[in-house]
């Protein structure tokens, strides 16, 4: 297998392409919902590039799944998506730990149970093809930056591709950047599926927050102007990774399928307004010089809690103590 780093003639080297993302703040849909979930928030991560010191296990496992599931559905083979799994953690994962410790479970056994686990549910129940397709093929008229695995054949593996492309919004040139989980043919029909794991249980609930998702929904716009197939909508694809997931004995679900969540053509096109606008009023606080705590139930899971609890006064002691700069890396979205 071969990777392809592709660049639009628009950008000489990934350095200009790197400086186009910094400036547009938020490229990609992680980041523009973070300022549509509190702008105080935005300011802390986007503005100030600022995060907990110390891991975050969740995050980190997220990746790891995330490199195991990629390595499973290219290859189909079970041995090398663990192997992934190693590689991705990193043997020095725990030692750091994370800043929360109610995350302690979060160690490379327990996930490698996850994982073996898994591997029997996708063998009774995916009822699906990753979609490969031929590199020339596809079309390239919005990508400004992309990087592709290629098969020996020059057959691109859509799951995991890097993509920037730029979109027309209201005449303005909007450069939106993803890492869509896996681009699906299920029953003649074209989807995104959307790993997601989590240490909450799997349940209707906790499905209904992606319904009306501007990631998903972007992930779609973009693979399907990409391959020039109509992309249905999405499926999630749950996998629980609490404290519970690794016991023999746990009688709830371990995994999940939700959707698959059908969007209309419009759909795709009003996700990326939405997320347009949500730049914009990031730009509207810059401006004003000040970003308005949301201060809701979302501050309950939220990293910068610490920060917002320490007085006014303080908090630029707080950050210092609890806080450190985050250096993000050319499409490290
Ligand atoms: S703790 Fe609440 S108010 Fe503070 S940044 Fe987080 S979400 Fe916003």
């Amino acid at each position: 297998m071969k990777e392809e780093v592709y660049l639009s003639e628009r950008f000489p080297d990934l350095a200009a392409l790197k400086i186009a993302l910094d400036e547009a703040v938020a490229p990609d849909a992680t980041r523009t919902q973070w300022i549509a979930s509190c702008p105080r928030r935005a300011e802390y991560a986007l503005d100030r590039q600022v995060k907990e010191k110390g891991d975050a296990l969740p995050l980190r496992a997220g990746k790891g799944l995330h490199a195991a599931l990629d390595t499973f559905y290219t290859t189909n083979d079970q041995d090398l998506a663990l192997s992934a799994l190693q590689a991705s953690w990193g043997p020095e994962a725990q030692a750091r730990n994370a800043p929360d410790k109610s995350f302690g479970h979060l160690h490379l056994g327990h996930l490698e149970v996850v994982l073996k686990n898994y591997f029997e549910y996708a063998r009774l129940r995916d009822m699906f093809r990753p979609i490969i397709i031929k590199r020339s093929d596809l079309n390239m008229e919005n990508v400004v930056g992309a990087v592709f695995r290629l098969t020996d054949a020059g057959e691109v593996i859509l799951g995991e591709s890097k993509l920037v492309m730029e979109f027309d919004v209201k005449g303005d040139k909007f450069l939106y950047a993803g890492i869509p989980d896996l681009p699906i043919e299920m029953g003649g029909v074209y989807y995104i599926l959307d790993h997601k794991s989590t240490n909450a249980y799997l349940s209707e609930w906790y499905f209904n927050q992606y319904k009306f998702s501007n990631q998903l929904r972007g992930y779609c716009l973009m693979v399907q102007e990409l391959t020039g197939l109509p992309i249905s909508g999405a499926l999630i694809n749950g996998i629980y990774i609490g404290e519970r997931a690794s016991l023999d004995g746990f009688k709830g679900e371990r995994f999940s399928r939700y959707g698959p969540l059908s969007y209309q053509p419009a759909h795709l096109h009003e996700a990326l307004l939405n997320q347009y606008y949500w730049r914009k009023t990031f730009a509207h606080h810059r401006a004003q010089g000040y970003f308005p705590q949301h201060a809701s139930k979302l501050c309950s899971g939220c990293p910068f809690s610490a920060l917002c609890n320490a007085a006014p006064a303080a908090r630029e002691s707080a950050l210092q103590q609890s806080y450190e700069s985050v250096n993000v890396k050319f499409l490290d979205i």
